[in-house]
């Protein structure tokens, strides 16, 4: 069973977008993984195909409805469908590479982005949608944060970054910063590369990989320092 992504949106045309180049649109060529764009409009009921109405209660802009968007989700997925049903949303649980690991490792998502004010909240109460932000700010509609969303998702899916653990290494994955890359040549406008990394011992390589992680973590980003994990879990080198 391949990973099989389902969106449902008032802008299908800019799927796959970013989705289909490079590795990912291979992926998605030789059939690692599946992606179809739904058009919420599609699912409106009146002669002027309305998705949306004004918001009860008063205010500004408009709140897509619930009876359109509950039948879009019937559809693209049926009673018996396993995958996790998510709602893009500002208001929603921060991503994090563990929240895409484990999505990569179900059978896919399906994925609602939202528009204007937003949606009717009994909708997100009975098809019981997870909402994810990807960050603190707010955007225009849950179309880019879901490429985001998939994106995080599908280059963890086996076969489709060419080295098998190219990813464990990386940002977040144990924890922590990503130490500083190079690559030829050994001297660029008077900098050279870390005399370390040219050294050929793979110990020290490590040591000093870790402990840049270590500094640039403490700097950057103290807190996932303070998460509760131990040191030791986040990192393969002792
Ligand atoms: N009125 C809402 C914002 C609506 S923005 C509020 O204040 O919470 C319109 C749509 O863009 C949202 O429904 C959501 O699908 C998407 N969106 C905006 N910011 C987002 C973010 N940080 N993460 C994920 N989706 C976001």
């Amino acid at each position: 069973m391949i990973f099989s992504a389902d969106i449902i949106t008032l802008f299908p045309e800019l799927f796959p977008g970013p989705l289909g180049a490079s590795v990912l649109g291979r992926g998605m060529a030789d059939g690692l993984w599946r992606l179809q764009a739904t058009q919420l409009r599609e699912f409106a009921t009146d002669r002027h195909r309305t998705v949306d109405d004004t918001p009860s209660g008063g205010g500004a802009g408009m709140v897509l409805k619930p009876d359109i968007l509950a039948r879009a989700i019937d559809k693209v997925s049926p009673e018996g469908d396993t995958r996790p049903r998510i709602l893009m949303s500002p208001r929603g649980r921060p991503l994090t590479q563990a929240r895409a690991r484990e999505l990569a490792q179900g059978p896919g998502a399906v994925i609602v982005c939202g528009r204007f004010e937003g949606v009717d909240q009994r909708v997100i109460e009975a098809r019981q949608l997870e909402e994810i932000s990807i960050g603190d700010y707010v955007l225009a509609g849950g179309e880019v944060a879901a490429m985001v969303l998939l994106e995080a998702v599908v280059r963890l899916l086996p076969g489709v970054l060419g080295a098998l653990d190219s990813s464990d290494e990386e940002s977040f994955e144990n924890g922590l910063l990503e130490y500083p890359q190079y690559t030829r040549p050994q001297v660029f406008e008077g900098r050279e590369i870390p005399p370390v990394l040219v050294s050929g011992d793979h110990g020290k390589i490590a040591r000093w990989r870790h402990d840049q992680s270590l500094q640039l973590t403490q700097q950057r980003r103290p807190d996932l320092l303070n998460e509760a994990r131990p040191l030791d879990s986040r990192t393969k080198f002792p």
